[in-house]
């Protein structure tokens, strides 16, 4: 980039043009805004506002009432500036008039008020009003010269979040200067799309969306954005799903009667939906092409037989699988599992963790347990984390199952899906197929819009003997003693119970520890005195929580009290009852997946819900009581629906997409974000995404677009 001449005001700017280029911001500036992610004149302009001030109308200061908010104009007719002796702030004071009245102003510690405004100068003020003994008076209006075009004031003025010290001001006078000296707006959108759609160009919904002379602009300008970026998210879904379509992998020929015969072996019969899912899964391997499939289902609506199908189809094909599982504990359930049902088939079983090498039932050194698999020997290989370990290498991997993906990170997942599956025959390098496993139940909208690229198979169903586990909401401590009673009558009858409480932050792992702790006593001093009582937490070791859980299953504790981390896995069929503190602070989807730690044996099972909100007490604000009433309804939803989808879906209306799937977690930019669960936005992006790839599939003919949406692509990271 030239540097001359570029900061004269006639200098055209481009998208690309870097901020540092531009002579009136200053270097500590310049870092503010890079820790905004702000670089380029392209990002400055991508920098939305996230509310408005209305400020349209001009009022007569004749009219002004206080506490209301207006916008005057008028002439200074004194300035003061200086310190005040009191508090040693530095404060600018002017009158202002415009004929039918007077209104003070007051900035404090804003010195370069001072220097810009001057007696005699007409100017127009906008804020809120408060009357003194002194009259009427504004404090910190947005200000600005009358004589310029309203930016500051006197309209919908745009309020930006305002972070690190820059402020809306600043924005906003950045952005007249960029609309000034950017002649070229190029729109990576296709015009006849954006015709067929009635969206704005990018100059104009760039335009309105700073500017907007009335309600309807933001709105059209939010729907155009709303557009691109689901339609970025869905080009970029089609294009790695297209990826994996061209990825070769080894087809894994279904053998219907062996499987059936296995199946006739259980000690149960498949659900109609494992029995369809299973059967999509099987069918899908078949194909050379890499299989990317995600398997959605209820917690116990036993997906890991499903998965185990599939693996061992594989391994009877004499081909190895990667069953990854995301602690130490699941993963040696599933050892269990998969054991109980194929151990008969004679297929070789291996687990590697941290701290367990079992091959075959029989604990291993590391080493040998590496030979083992670099052999091709073990056909299902179930681990953890310790799996992707570089010197873990394959003979023979051809499929790779992740129960619970989020807690993989997207590079670790990668990084599995490149492993490259050796070719000893010479044929061309094949990738795994994969198959992810959530049970975090994802409603149907948002599977298009998160998981576009992938494949869907749904469990809806549990199998049939499972009881719905009564589910209440304790909201008063009577109540609570009285659900105290019930699990002191039940733990009497020989059953166990969990009682959980929220996950404090990570970073906070300190609290969360002592705050088990005083848990942990509070009910074993107070509420519980005659029970056994065992904790786990997150800061536990892993062979301390697993030998926590174990000696619960073994009952050598009547209660185990837990923090979030036995969210998944464990099964202890004596459980049968949960209590869940402080329970407004968990998704419902989460809730659900609590409670489906009991009720996993014969017994009718329980969930009680206290929120932390004692509701509704004389001395709470009114606000507050609203608010967890509102908390209340949103919990009672568990104790009429059971199945998660259904819940999901409920928690997805209470409380928008972004709270449901956690904003950070996604990656996804706002406005995506609050437009995930617009379904026929999602269709239309995807149609007009398929539809632009069907004949420009690399999109060479669209630059524009490429480049918008590479650019797209280092702001988020797609899952
Ligand atoms: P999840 O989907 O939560 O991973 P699991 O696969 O752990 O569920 O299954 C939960 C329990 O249900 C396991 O003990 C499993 O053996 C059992 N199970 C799986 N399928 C069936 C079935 N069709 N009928 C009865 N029990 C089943
Ligand atoms: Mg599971």
């Amino acid at each position: 980039m030239k540097k001359d001449g570029l900061f004269h005001a006639s200098t055209m700017l481009t998208f690309d043009t870097p901020l540092s280029s531009i002579g009136s911001i200053k270097k500590p500036t310049l870092s503010k805004l890079a820790h905004l992610d702000i670089f380029s004149v392209h990002d400055l302009l991508h920098h939305f506002p996230h509310r408005y001030e209305d400020y349209a109308d001009l009022s007569p200061i004749s009219d002004l009432v206080p506490d209301g908010k207006y916008t005057v104009e008028g002439k200074i007719t004194s300035l003061q500036a200086g310190r005040t002796w009191k508090k040693k702030m530095f404060l600018t004071d002017i009158t202002v008039s415009d004929g039918s009245g007077t209104l003070r102003a007051l900035w404090f510690n804003q010195r370069f008020v001072a220097q810009t405004l001057r007696e005699g100068m007409h100017v127009r003020l906008s804020g809120k009003v408060s009357r003194d003994k002194q009259g009427l008076s504004m404090t910190n209006p947005a200000y600005e010269r009358a004589e310029r075009d309203a930016t500051h004031t006197g309209r919908l003025v745009p309020i930006y979040p305002e972070t690190r010290g820059l402020t809306s001001r600043f924005f906003r006078w950045q952005l007249v200067n960029a609309f000034k000296n950017l002649k070229d707006f190029p729109d990576p959108i296709p015009e006849d799309i954006l015709k067929r759609l009635h969206l704005p160009s990018l100059k104009a919904a760039l335009y309105y969306i700073h500017f907007p002379e009335s309600k309807k602009h933001e709105l059209l300008a939010r729907k155009r954005f709303a557009f691109e970026e689901m339609f970025f998210v869905q080009l970029k879904a089609l294009q790695i799903r297209t990826l994996y379509e061209k990825s070769a992998a080894t087809p894994i020929p279904f053998d219907e009667e062996r499987i059936k015969s296995l199946v006739a072996s259980l000690p149960f019969s498949l659900t109609d939906a494992q029995r369809k899912t299973s059967y999509e899964i099987l069918r899908d391997l078949e194909r050379p092409r890499s299989m990317n499939r995600l398997l959605n289902g209820d917690v116990g609506s036993g997906k890991t037989l499903v998965a185990a199908l599939a693996a061992f189809s594989v391994a009877e094909n004499g081909l190895q699988t990667a069953f990854l599982a995301p602690t130490e504990i699941l993963a040696r359930q599933h050892l269990e599992s998969i054991t109980r049902f194929f151990g008969k088939s004679g297929q070789s079983i291996a687990l590697l963790t941290k701290s367990y090498r079992i091959l075959d039932g029989r604990s291993v050194t590391r080493t040998t347990l590496l030979k083992a698999l670099a052999a091709g020997i073990p056909k299902i290989v179930i681990g953890t984390h310790a799996l992707l370990q570089d010197d873990v290498i394959f003979r023979d991997l051809a499929l790779v199952v992740v129960d619970e993906q989020h807690r993989f990170g997207v590079a670790q997942r990668a990084k599995l899906q490149e492993t490259s599956f050796d070719s000893h025959d010479g044929s061309p390098a094949t990738i795994p197929h994969f198959l992810t496993m959530t049970a975090t139940p994802i409603p149907r909208t948002l599977t298009l819009a998160f998981f576009g690229n992938l494949d869907v198979s749904i469990i809806d169903e549990l199998p049939k003997n499972r009881k719905p586990i009564i589910t209440s909401v304790a909201l008063n401590d009577r109540e609570k003693e009285r659900v105290y009673q019930f699990i002191r009558e039940e733990i009497k009858k020989g059953r166990q119970a969990f009682i959980i409480f929220p996950l404090i932050e990570e970073s906070l792992a300190l609290k969360e520890v002592k705050a088990a702790v005083v848990e942990h006593t509070r009910l074993a001093e107070h509420i519980f005195p005659d029970f056994r009582i065992g904790l786990v937490h997150g800061k536990m070791k892993s062979q301390e929580k697993e030998q926590a859980m174990e000696d619960f299953k073994n009952k050598k504790y009547d209660i185990l009290v837990a923090t979030a981390v036995v969210e998944v896995g464990v099964d202890v069929p004596n459980a049968s009852c949960m209590i869940i503190e402080e329970a407004e602070r968990f998704g419902l989807a989460q809730l659900h997946q609590f409670r489906g730690r009991v009720g996993r044996g014969e017994y009718q099972s329980c969930c009680f819900l206290f929120p932390h909100q004692q509701s509704p007490s004389s001395e709470s604000h009114e606000g507050q009581n609203r608010e967890s009433s509102r908390e209340n309804e949103r919990l009672k939803v568990l104790a009429t629906k059971h199945n998660g989808f259904e819940i999901a879906e409920a928690d997805l209306a209470f409380r928008g997409p972004g709270a449901f799937l956690g904003t950070r977690q996604s990656g996804l930019p706002d406005i995506a974000m609050e437009n995930l669960a617009n379904l026929k936005l999602v269709e239309i992006s995807r149609n007009e995404a398929k539809n632009i790839l069907k004949s420009d599939s690399a999109l060479k003919k669209h630059p524009l677009l490429l480049d918008a949406l590479k650019r797209f692509e280092e702001r988020i990271h797609l899952e």
